[in-house]
């Protein structure tokens, strides 16, 4: 095999001193879980980027895998040779015959090794040269070439890649701590995760489910989201709420146009119970502004007034074809659409408040005492962990 190493370019390259450090270590642990079943691979990390050794593996599904890590810029394969110049034009020839179709090229040297003994523009003609004199139709374009072939002669050795591929960007999961993300089994909720999860956060979720009034399959759709989400951001534990009790009782009890309202409220102080539980600074929704009679100003300020919890909603700007374009490109959009009832729509009220008055919902919140049923949903939480999906097959087997 002509490759034998794949390097790896980080991200979001203005991290500093210890950000940086925690970016890398967090980078280098996410790939070694990702490639944890290709046990002849070896990691090496350094300050600028991560090297992956093959040893013999066979490239594309590592680099398959690779591109679903937040916090890698771009990928590229590589040939790793000793710092002797006849072996670097040797390889250079290989990764451009490699490439065809083409008929121009480049070749971009950059010397950290300040002992190689020729500057990098000399090499740039001397490996130019012995390309032309080795190929037939080949011509160099400095400026727009078909290949650009980057020879990087560094202290140990010389990498020569010469395609970019394209990463997922972001900040490595976990580099950012961690947010309970509110659940749904709709598409909003899958898609405000992942978002987070681009920005370096850890999920752990919070399901409210409402049996007998949403079934085993509605609670199975959830994990099944779930377990698509733990592709980008490994192990996530999903905590499920029995919310029948404490619904049928706000129900009962508030006046139908606030029961909304009301039960909403209740959502985000069982999820900040949780969050605290499990040591967790933030909620994350998938509200978006103006799609419902929850997610209006008004509603959001009335509802939100109940934690002192940052809640973190990533779709808040967002119109409904870019999130539902998202949850397409990350698989969840097909599980989303199962047709399974969510507890809020269950007993959603025909006619909920759109601008619900804060001093109106205390006031009905304060004729009922929910404490000993939140005590009691907090003693009967039940958690399930879900290990990381290892590929696209895995995903298969969920349909
Ligand atoms: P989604 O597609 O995520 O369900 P939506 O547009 O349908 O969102 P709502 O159903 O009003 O909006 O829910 C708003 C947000 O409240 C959801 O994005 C989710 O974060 C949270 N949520 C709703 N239902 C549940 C539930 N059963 N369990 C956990 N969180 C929920
Ligand atoms: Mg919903």
């Amino acid at each position: 095999m002509l490759y034998d190493h794949i390097l790896i370019r980080y991200g979001e390259l203005s991290l500093k001193g210890k950000n940086r450090k925690k970016f890398i270590y967090q980078l280098h642990e996410n790939v070694r879980t990702k490639l944890n079943h290709f046990p002849a691979v070896k990691i090496h990390n350094a300050r600028d980027r991560m090297t992956i050794m093959l040893n013999g593996q066979e490239p594309t599904p590592i680099i398959e895998a690779c591109q679903s890590i937040f916090g890698i810029q771009s990928l590229s394969l590589a040939i790793k040779v000793e710092n002797d110049q006849e072996k670097i034009k040797a390889a250079a020839l290989e990764a451009l015959k490699d490439n065809q179709a083409s008929s121009t090229f480049k070749i971009t040297t950059r010397r950290a090794d300040k002992s190689f003994p020729i500057g990098s523009q000399e090499f740039n003609h001397v490996v130019g040269s012995h390309l032309l004199r080795n190929t037939d139709n080949y011509k160099v374009d400095v400026h727009h070439p078909d290949v650009e072939l980057h020879i990087d002669i560094r202290t140990q050795a010389t990498y020569i890649t010469s395609k970019k591929i394209k990463g997922a960007g972001g900040l490595p999961v976990g580099s950012a701590g961690k947010t309970l993300l509110l659940l749904s089994g709709g598409i909003d909720s899958p898609v405000a995760g992942y978002l987070m999860m681009r920005r370096g956060v850890k999920l752990e979720a919070v399901h409210f489910h409402s049996p007998p009034y949403t079934s085993e399959a509605a609670k199975q759709k959830v994990l099944d989201l779930t377990k698509h989400l733990t592709y980008y951001g490994n192990q996530i534990k999903v905590h499920i709420v029995p919310f029948t009790a404490l619904q049928q009782k706000i129900h009962r009890e508030i006046p139908h146009g606030y029961s909304m309202t009301v039960m909403r409220r209740m959502m985000l102080k069982i999820s900040e119970k949780i969050a605290e539980k499990e040591n967790i600074l933030s909620l994350t929704t998938g509200e978006s502004l103006g799609q419902v009679a929850s997610q209006t100003m008004q509603s959001m300020h009335t509802i939100n007034e109940t934690t002192a919890y940052p809640i973190l909603r990533p779709l808040v700007s967002m119109d409904k074809e870019a999130i539902i374009r998202i949850s397409k490109d990350i698989h969840t959009y097909d599980i989303s659409i199962r047709p399974h009832e969510d507890c809020c729509t269950v007993f959603v009220p025909k006619a909920p408040k759109t601008k619900p008055k804060l001093d109106k919902v205390k006031y009905f919140e304060g004729l009922m005492d929910m404490g000993d049923d939140i005590e009691q949903i907090m003693r009967n939480l039940e958690t399930i962990t879900l290990t990381q999906a290892s590929n696209n097959n895995d995903f298969d087997a969920l349909f």
